[in-house]
């Protein structure tokens, strides 16, 4: 949904809608459903403040097990909104402290681009199926969530053995 920026008045814009974020924008993971996006709008001059939250579910790959899995998104968000141009003009000048900082174009708010900038904003660097997903079986390449394939992930490190040694030592099975 694309919005003039003329046409948040004085008294701002409210917004409470479903939308489908087109998978090219997402960085990872895939978009079955639309989700929804409640947001308000205010506006002084060029300068816009955002404050919404983004609500949804996507699909992301397990970077364990390597299956597909729902991904909740539950994103609040407080955005100042800059013309482009301010960025190119040199009127503004960013600092990593401006990370809460973005910008839009001709005049025009995105609220896709800015609803899927939320979305990649939420997708995790390692993302798991579960916390204790136990991934795949370095043998035989078994998803060890659903078969157990009795393989046992053999410590190579010596010193782990030795470890063990003490341990069986200290508890007399030595
Ligand atoms: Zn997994
Ligand atoms: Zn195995």
């Amino acid at each position: 949904m694309l919005i003039p920026v003329e046409k948040i008045g004085p008294k701002g814009l409210e917004l409470s809608l479903f939308l489908m974020v087109n998978q090219g924008r997402l960085t990872e993971g895939r978009t079955e459903s639309p989700v929804h996006l409640k947001i308000k709008l205010r506006r002084k001059g060029k300068a816009i403040k955002a404050v919404g939250r983004v609500k949804g579910e996507i699909k992301l790959v397990c970077s364990r097990c390597a299956e597909e899995f729902p991904f909740r998104i539950n994103s609040s968000f407080s955005l100042d909104l800059l013309p482009l141009e301010s960025l190119t003009s040199g009127e503004v000048e960013l600092e990593e402290k401006d990370m809460d900082t973005a910008f839009y174009r001709d005049g025009i708010l995105d609220l896709d681009a800015l609803t899927a900038d939320q979305i990649n904003l939420s997708i995790p660097m390692k993302p798991l199926c579960k916390s204790n997903c136990k991934g795949i079986c370095p043998v035989c390449g078994a998803n060890r969530n659903k078969v157990n394939c009795g393989h046992k992930p053999e410590s190579r490190d010596p010193r782990f053995s030795q470890l063990k040694f003490l341990l069986e030592v200290k508890n007399g099975t030595a």
